[in-house]
């Protein structure tokens, strides 16, 4: 039997662990924490996942919370800015698929429980980069899906794939109860809430350990309004300041949240991050390589919310290409080739985001905004684009292409 070992117990790696040992693998997991620390722990995301990362967990049946995740039913988008005149623009669009968002305390502590109780093996604690030749040595594969941890240092940066050498954007995401309805149809919708100096506030639906929830994440431009979270405070305090600010830049918003309260002591995440592509085969030398997946070779700025679906997108390509390996050894190269594959779809994904967090926004993409807020056919079509970024090649990212769609609209109202 082939002896995997996948080090983190995350999004890309439970998903593959549970993958594998369907095909009857002798999966060894590493986990830094227990089922119970990661429930009882802080928020990790806002874990938003489009129609087909979700497809791939319900093939895999790891759709637990069919019932009970709310499903967002379309997005709305406003830009409007105290600091600029004339009156906020806003528009809304149905999703052709479901769109929910699972917290990962509950989906991941969950899955990782699943494994446990079906026979898996699981090691916890964290691997230092020192213990890796160990783990290497007593397996046919092992895979590094330990996320934007010390262990990416494994992975040197693919300087030819990297965009961004710092943080685009500072982080701020808050789960809240107590959230009110305005009585419109984006009380149940993804809402993105654009300012121009202070950057994006982003309110979904989620399922929480709790029960429904709300999340609030605000997206801010480093130096700007939204950009003051320096002294982390706890998640009340946290979310009393990002609510004051929904006040003067996201009005519509501040009414929803007015009353908010925090869902619970771990409901609030600071952070910034950098985008960055790795190559994604790490030598640790005497003839041992690991494989990166997901968040650990290859990270987006939360802003287009797509790491975890690629990371649900890399397990699957990842399984896909162990098992069709066979009882060959899984060398260099094949891990090379297993990355490309996966790079092939996932390279949309990141210059799709790298798009979107640039300062200023592209004209070409602007323009596309622009004629979304006049066109419900245009809305539609942005708004599904997120679902699979590689569709949107042809008429958004490309300057050239994204005019002519444009130009179609023109003189239509
Ligand atoms: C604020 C915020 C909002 C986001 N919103 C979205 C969104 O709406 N939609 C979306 O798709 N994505 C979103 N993301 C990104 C998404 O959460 C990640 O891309 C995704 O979780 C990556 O999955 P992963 O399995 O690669 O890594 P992770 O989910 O980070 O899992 C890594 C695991 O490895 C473990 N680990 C780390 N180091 C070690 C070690 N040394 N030894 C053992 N274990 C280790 C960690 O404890 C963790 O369990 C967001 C991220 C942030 C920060």
């Amino acid at each position: 039997m082939r002896r995997i070992a996948i080090i983190g117990a995350g999004q890309a790696g439970l998903q593959l662990a549970l993958g594998l040992q369907g095909a009857h693998y002798d999966v060894t997991l590493r986990a830094e924490r227990t089922a119970q620390q990661v429930r009882e722990g802080r928020v990790t995301s806002t874990q938003l996942m489009f129609g087909p990362a979700l497809a791939l967990e319900r093939a895999a049946g790891l759709n637990l919370w069919d019932e009970r995740a709310p499903v967002m039913g379309g997005l709305e988008m406003c830009h409007g800015d105290p600091a600029e005149a004339g009156r906020p623009v806003r528009f809304t669009a149905t999703y052709d698929a479901e769109v929910r968002s699972v917290d990962q305390r509950l989906k991941l502590s969950a899955w990782l429980e699943l494994f446990a109780s079906r026979g898996g093996r699981v090691e916890y604690g964290s691997v230092a980069a020192e213990d890796a030749p160990a783990v290497v040595d007593r397996h046919d594969l092992t895979i590094v899906a330990a996320g934007r941890g010390a262990l990416a240092s494994l992975f040197g940066r693919d300087a030819a794939r990297s965009v961004y050498d710092r943080p685009q954007r500072t982080l701020a995401a808050f789960y809240a109860d107590g959230v009110m309805a305005r009585g419109d149809e984006a009380d149940g919708y993804l809402r993105v809430s654009g300012a121009t100096r202070a950057g994006d506030a982003i309110a979904l639906q989620a399922l929480t350990v709790q029960g429904p929830c709300a999340i609030l994440l605000l997206e801010a431009k480093p130096g700007g309004p939204y950009d003051c979270w320096a002294d982390r405070p706890g998640s009340r305090e946290g979310l009393r300041r990002a609510v004051e600010l929904l006040r003067e830049y996201a009005p519509w918003e501040y009414e929803r949240f007015a009353r908010a309260e925090p869902t619970d002591g771990g409901a609030a995440l600071y952070g910034a991050i950098t985008p960055v592509v790795r190559h994604a085969v790490g030598s640790l030398g005497g003839g041992r390589y690991v494989l990166g997946m997901a968040d650990a070779v290859a990270v987006n700025d939360p802003l287009t919310g797509q790491g975890a679906n690629n990371a649900a997108r890399a397990a699957d390509a990842y399984l896909g290409a162990i098992l069709k390996h066979g009882e060959r050894p899984f060398g260099e190269r094949w891990m090379r080739a297993t990355f490309e594959d996966y790079w092939e779809q996932a390279r949309h994904v990141h210059a799709f985001t790298d798009l979107m967090v640039r300062q200023p926004l592209p004209d070409h993409v602007s323009r596309v905004v622009e004629a979304a807020y006049r066109h419900p056919e245009v809305a539609h079509r942005f708004a599904n684009g997120y679902a699979d970024p590689a569709s949107c090649r042809d008429w958004l990212m490309d300057p050239e292409r994204a005019d002519a769609y444009v130009a179609r609209f023109a003189g239509s109202r």
